[in-house]
């Protein structure tokens, strides 16, 4: 198999999150202890991962802390996977990681939504195009569904993404919740 083979030869022969080799313990099933290339959906990339980072084996207290040091790769593939990792771990120290996470626009948008279709725009109520990070403000009061409050008129919304497959949505963090909005309800700043 070429691609495990040029896999192995990107990531040192170790596991692209962990760093560790997939021999997990003495007891533990050979066949089951070895490396093997994943893929990163929705693209077709692969990352060199051991069982533990796969999700086949328990984690080992501590394990995700390897997070920290994953998320300098250079490897794009490995960065939208350890931004995901992140954001599922309920944990402050996972949080301030994301946060240190310096990604550009397109890993960001793979990394939370999958890539955004070919030919989907997402335009603001004057029609001005939209991108992953940009700031908006709403234009008209909203009130949030199942969250029990109104998003003021004017209200700034940073670091918006766009919904992947849905050109008249968009998502972003008003009063510490994160919720849809439609891109006709904002303004590009
Ligand atoms: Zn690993």
């Amino acid at each position: 198999m070429a691609q495990i083979d040029d896999l192995k030869a990107r990531a040192g022969g170790v596991c692209e999150i962990c760093g560790g080799t997939g021999q997990l313990s003495a007891e533990g099933d050979p066949a089951s202890g070895d490396l093997a290339a994943v893929e990163v959906p929705p693209s077709e990339e692969a990352v060199l991962l051991c069982p533990v980072c796969r999700g086949e084996a328990e984690a080992p207290a501590g394990h995700w802390r390897c997070l920290e040091g994953a998320m300098w790769s250079g490897v794009q593939a490995v960065q939208v996977l350890v931004h995901r990792r992140l954001s599922a771990l309920d944990e402050p120290w996972a949080r301030e990681a994301l946060e240190g996470m310096v990604l550009d626009a397109a890993t960001l948008a793979w990394a939370d939504t999958g890539q955004p279709l070919a030919g989907i725009e997402h335009r603001d109520a004057n029609g001005a195009l939209l991108a992953q990070g940009d700031t908006v403000v709403l234009v008209k009061d909203l009130q949030v569904k199942g969250a029990g409050f109104t998003a003021k008129r004017g209200t700034a919304v940073r670091g918006i993404s766009l919904v992947a497959d849905n050109a008249a949505q968009i998502e972003g963090r008003v009063e510490g919740q994160r919720i849809v909005i439609l891109t006709e309800f904002v303004k590009k700043k």
